[in-house]
């Protein structure tokens, strides 16, 4: 029997994929996209719902969180990256270690996340099968990377275990992907995964064809461990009788380049500290980048070289990071920071425009995750994955530029509704499926208080 079939009428349909169209529509049939196009074009034996003054765009992609962190929001601030990462290792092992705290504290991001017109989540996780399981119970889009640490070069007492202990959790992954949620695997940074741990893990990953996510290029201090063996990262890592030389290397990307982790296409979340040989590096391999323009400046780890990336043709997809190191998840307004940070950097308006920001949180993100045949735009038979945004309210009149008035008008409000594979989950200020609902706003509050309690008494 055929999928019963949808038309969404609206002022505006912006498929990103193609130009805007005033008085559009889509009609949705199952999960899939049947149609997008003026009104006046469209089938007349579809029922019609008319969502009158809004704007009808692809659900947006957000290519970086860590939802498992979602209870540690306002939990570190005045923290330097450093101390931050210190300490929220420190408590989650203390506060946020059971996968039922882990997989609720997932539900309220994505919770979160759709009210912003957010269905897609890739996420990098330490517990993440426990994500996972929190994405399937929203029943939205997303990857699951699952990271993993051994900053310790030692093949018999970090190397090898890391590597077991990973596939035991892959393997334990795999048995509950779905076509909406895949696994991945995030060996996680220069400072915490020795080059042995990256070569052994690539190896690996080639072999499995798993997608690979990397936090690289992110700060100075990375960079100084990379470079010169020096720093906060050094000097902890020595203070452990471990040798932060073994990982020198020009710049973090050209170590990971020797490492045989570019050769992936990994996502490379960040990018922040690289100069053009660099940036033809990553070029080279095809990787993508997850820019997290608030994430980076509230560590002060620098605004990312925006024209850098564009000379090298590189896709830039748009990341929130943690709300522990952003405090919100809003693509929109991360989009926004991205647009207005690379005309301040670049001295020129002419820097990035609306259209190319809201491309980076839909088309490209769709892309960086590969998964751009199904998501990120608005064409017949990708999955109907779609954000509702209204034009009705006063910030975004008179209505002129609809890419204008999303990212500066909009940035930071609520989506009117958001479909993900032709299931609306979020609509008019309600969830319509959120299981656990009132249970996770009790046990988030728990784990907030416990979150704040072991911080004050944390001493790092
Ligand atoms: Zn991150």
């Amino acid at each position: 029997m055929a999928e019963p079939s949808v038309l969404l009428r609206a002022a505006w349909v912006l498929p990103m994929a193609t130009r805007p169209i005033e008085n559009g529509c889509v009609i949705v049939s199952g999960d899939t996209i049947d149609f997008v196009g003026s009104f006046h074009d469209a089938p007349k034996s579809v029922p019609v719902v008319d969502l009158g003054d809004a704007a009808i765009m692809p659900g947006l992609v957000n290519v970086h969180t860590h939802l498992e962190l979602t209870a540690m929001r306002h939990a570190l601030e005045g923290l330097d990256f450093f101390e931050w990462i210190r300490t929220l290792t420190r408590i989650r092992k203390d506060v946020l270690s059971s996968s039922g705290d882990v997989r609720a504290s997932a539900r309220v991001g994505i919770a979160e996340g759709l009210t912003r017109g957010i269905t897609t989540y890739a996420d990098t996780a330490s517990m993440g099968a426990s994500v996972l399981e929190g994405l399937r119970d929203m029943q939205v889009r997303g990857i699951v990377y699952q990271e993993s640490f051994g900053p310790d070069p030692d093949p018999f007492t970090t190397v090898e275990p890391a590597i077991r202990r990973l596939r035991q959790q892959v393997a334990e992954m795999r048995g509950r992907q779905t076509d909406m949620v895949r696994v991945g695997i995030s060996p996680h940074a220069p400072y915490s995964v020795s080059v042995p741990l990256y070569k052994t893990i690539g190896t690996w990953a080639a072999q499995q064809n798993l997608p690979v996510a990397v936090h690289l290029a992110e700060s100075e201090a990375e960079h100084r461990f990379v470079k010169r063996g020096e720093g906060p990262f050094a000097d902890y890592w020595r203070e452990r009788h471990l040798d932060p030389a073994a990982s020198k290397a020009r710049s973090p990307i050209a170590l990971l380049d020797q490492s045989y982790i570019l050769r992936l296409k990994p996502l490379v979340i960040h990018a922040v500290h690289m100069d053009s040989e660099d940036a033809y590096t990553l070029a080279r391999h095809g990787c993508p980048i997850a820019h997290c323009p608030v994430s980076n400046a509230r560590f002060g780890h620098g605004i990312a070289p925006w024209l850098l990336w564009r000379e090298h043709s590189l896709t830039v997809a748009i990341g929130t990071d943690s709300v522990a190191a952003n405090n919100r998840m809003d693509v929109l307004g991360e989009a926004r920071i991205a647009q207005l940070l690379a005309c301040g950097y670049e001295r020129t308006a002419a820097a990035m425009g609306t259209a190319t920001a809201l491309k980076m949180a839909t088309l490209n993100g769709a892309a960086a995750l590969g998964i751009r045949e199904q998501a990120g735009a608005i064409l017949p038979g990708y999955q109907a994955d779609l954000a509702v945004w209204p034009l009705d309210g006063w910030s975004a009149r008179p209505v002129r530029d609809p890419y204008d008035i999303l990212v500066h008008g909009l940035a930071g409000g609520e989506a009117r509704m958001t479909m993900v594979a032709g299931q609306v989950l979020w609509q008019e200020g309600r969830h319509l499926h959120y299981p656990r609902r009132d249970e996770d706003r009790g046990r988030i509050d728990r784990l907030g208080r416990q979150l704040m309690e072991a911080r004050a008494t944390c001493h790092i």
